[in-house]
């Protein structure tokens, strides 16, 4: 048993015991999931799910009680009585958060077998720093965390697609790769004709992407999946760039492959598959490399 007390003077006991979690009743429900800044997801079944409400009047109240913090006395108590306020705001937008990733996580993971995100760890980092997306993006780690443990927990499968896939930009119609499509375009007609929600058309994307890599095989942390990239793509700039490339090309394998092909024409986008539980049976390391995959388990 453990008593401890928050900065903002809140006691806590914890309590440690040993359980074990019965898996969900199967289902055969899958669903895509990407992450956005209007919403803050939006599922493959064309439903978004909005930052809550609350989010902004707490930031109003947060703003509040840190202003009044400096104009208090240094070591005063009523500096004392401000810091714990801004301490009791803080806690409050982290706990009504996470209350809310708690309810999303455990319905979609126990309303399907199988939950299919994108790895965000680069796109987070390079492309926008509004508030706004920084608190999706603090959003989104979170949730992210509590599908991995759930998943887990109930007996399902999460698949992590790689961050190079192209799901805003392939058109999920006809398949082609858009060459541009920056974030201010929520919306976006194909040249067959299609109009797309940026949002849904992603998640509608990645649900495939992640039944792909998914039916290559159980027990692999790690696989390529082939992406056949349409011949009049000109989205070339797609292709893995940088050191991770680099290094994955010095390597060999397909990414050093990779790069030929997809100026060639059609090439390979790496999908990346981590199912906790298989992980930890295997006893093996996140970040170990799993083989190439039989180019059968492409996707076209
Ligand atoms: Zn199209």
């Amino acid at each position: 048993m453990t008593v401890s007390r928050d900065a903002a003077g809140r006691w806590f006991v914890s309590l440690l015991c040993e359980d074990s979690m019965a898996p969900a009743p199967a289902t055969t429900a899958a669903v895509g999931i990407d992450a956005g800044v209007t919403s803050l997801v939006t599922l493959s079944t064309g439903e978004k799910v909005a930052n809550p409400k609350h989010e902004r009047r707490d930031r109003a109240r947060l703003a509040r009680a840190q202003r009044e913090l400096p104009r208090k006395a240094k070591g005063s108590a009523n500096r004392e009585k401000a810091r714990r306020r801004v301490a009791k705001v803080h806690a409050r937008i982290a706990d009504r958060r996470r209350d809310f990733l708690h309810k999303l996580s455990t319905r979609l993971v126990r309303e399907n077998q199988m939950v299919v995100i994108e790895d965000l760890t680069v796109r987070s980092l390079l492309k926008n720093h509004s508030l706004a997306r920084a608190i999706s993006d603090a959003s989104w780690t979170e949730l992210r965390s509590m599908l991995e443990y759930k998943c887990a927990w109930y007996g399902r499968e999460l698949v992590v697609i790689d961050r190079w896939f192209p799901s805003s930009k392939l058109c999920g119609a006809c398949g082609t790769v858009r060459g541009r499509l920056p974030l201010n375009v929520r919306e976006w007609t194909c040249d067959c004709d299609t109009t797309h929600d940026r949002d849904v058309n992603a998640a509608r994307n990645i649900l495939p992407a992640g039944l792909a890599a998914s039916a290559c095989g159980d027990g692999v942390r790690r696989k390529w999946v082939t992406f056949n990239w349409p011949a009049n793509s000109t989205a070339a700039h797609l292709r893995p760039q940088g050191r991770q490339a680099r290094r994955r090309a010095t390597e060999g394998g397909p990414a050093g492959t990779d790069r030929r092909r997809v100026a060639a024409g059609p090439g390979r986008v790496r999908l990346t598959r981590k199912v906790r539980s298989a992980r930890r049976a295997s006893g093996g390391r996140s970040g170990a490399r799993g083989k190439p995959v039989a180019p059968e388990c492409g996707r076209t």
